[in-house]
């Protein structure tokens, strides 16, 4: 069967990595993005330099009406998924718990954790039907520790994290694994609004000295997805230089 896979959050950092990585591996990808189309196109410029077949759609994670166009275009221009990565995501901004509001809650709840279980669902129909497939989460090691001042973000992940293994056994007997990739501190634009002095901080707290980069993720994820880890489901997996 065709090797289609949908990487969310694709424009830039570790999705793009992610999907430029599974088109060097044969799959057909589709390229989401929130609103960077530019971005998007390059990653799919860049895929098809290399030989490989890409489409970049825009869609936001966090509206249904939005994951199911995207579905339904992959359905039409690449043909069913079979494998999903669930990489979009967004930290919500630095915030203590004291100043949250109600709508920033939800924006990072809707776009990490809702947005996860619908493209989950949706990916999970197409596979059901066409034999099993493979879906990873990229959550975060926030999830353990709590985040700095990120507390909103640590929570989505950790819902993440549980939805994983919950999911994982659910599918199971379908031949349809479902894993989660678990980041450290990865070298990418999310940290580009932080502050100088939280960034020289956080690199302090790195035991190897030093961020992990994209391509170090999108090696666990493109190994998640293929059939090398063929009895490795439910399971989250650290990527974090032992931090
Ligand atoms: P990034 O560089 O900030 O890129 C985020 C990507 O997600 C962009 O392609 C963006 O699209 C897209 N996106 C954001 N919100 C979206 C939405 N609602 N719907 C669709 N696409 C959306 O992020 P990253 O650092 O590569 O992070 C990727 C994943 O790894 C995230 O889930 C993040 O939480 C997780 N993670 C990152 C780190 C780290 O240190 N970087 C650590 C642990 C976990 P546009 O370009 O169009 O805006």
């Amino acid at each position: 069967m065709r090797k289609v896979a949908i990487v969310t959050g694709a424009s830039r950092g570790i999705g793009a990595a992610t999907a430029e990585l599974l088109a060097k591996n044969g799959y057909a990808v589709c390229v989401n993005y929130l609103g960077n189309e530019t971005r998007g196109n390059e990653v799919v410029a860049a895929i098809k330099k290399n030989g490989g077949n890409a489409i970049a759609v825009k869609a936001d994670v966090s509206k249904e009406e939005d994951i199911l166009r995207l579905f339904a275009t992959v359905d039409k221009e690449l043909g069913p998924v079979t494998a999903l990565v669930n990489n979009a995501g967004t930290n919500g901004g630095i915030c203590e718990v004291a100043d949250i509001t109600f709508d920033r809650l939800h924006s990072v709840f809707a776009a990490n954790v809702y947005g996860t279980f619908i493209a989950s669902r949706e990916a999970v129909k197409r596979m059901k039907e066409n034999g099993g497939g493979c879906i990873v989460n990229v959550s975060s090691e926030a999830s353990k520790f709590g985040g700095t001042n990120l507390s909103h973000y640590a929570a989505s992940k950790a819902a993440v994290n549980t939805f994983t293994v919950g999911f994982a056994r659910e599918v199971a007997p379908f031949n349809i694994r479902v894993n989660t990739v678990s980041p450290g501190v990865i070298d990418t634009e999310m940290h580009h609004s932080s502050p100088p002095d939280r960034i020289a901080n956080l690199l302090k707290t790195l035991p190897m000295g030093r961020m992990g980069n994209v391509t170090e993720v999108a090696e666990m994820i493109k190994w998640l997805v293929s059939p090398e880890s063929s009895y490795v489901s439910g399971a989250i997996i650290p990527v974090t230089g032992s931090r």
